[in-house]
């Protein structure tokens, strides 16, 4: 805790670049799979449909993983403008503080516990697992 200056100590633009690495490094990865396919590998995939398989669910992972990492990329986003206008670390919902031990696990949180639980409920969407 010495280099106060140095944005790699503030957990939101930390988080803020290793999701935007983590994006980069998944859209590389599904245009340089998209090259193999033309560029010899592909005679391989033909001689076995279980890797056939195998890509498309690889293909389905990164995606999976893509819109994770943009929504991520997203919240954080809007916690960082939250943060420009002096409301970050109050919870959108109940208004009430975000517990500290949150925000630095969760940098991007914009709710308190029990008001993202009760959201993720209500939604009861495909739950992606938070990193
Ligand atoms: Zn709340």
């Amino acid at each position: 805790m010495a280099e106060k200056s140095n944005p790699q100590n503030d957990p939101l633009e930390r988080k803020s670049e290793w999701v935007n690495h983590l994006l980069e490094d998944v859209q590389q990865d599904a245009f340089s799979g998209d090259e193999r396919d033309v560029s010899g590998e592909v005679s391989l995939v033909d001689q076995h449909e279980a890797d056939i398989a195998n890509v498309v669910y690889e293909r389905e992972q990164e995606e999976t993983m893509r819109q994770v990492l943009q929504r991520d990329a997203a919240q954080i986003e809007d916690a960082r403008k939250r943060r420009a206008e002096g409301t970050y670390g109050i919870c959108v919902d109940c208004g009430r503080p975000i517990p500290p031990a949150r925000l630095k696990a969760m940098p991007e949180a914009t709710r308190c516990v029990e008001c993202q639980r009760r959201r993720e409920e209500a939604r009861a969407g495909p739950a992606h697992p938070d990193f």
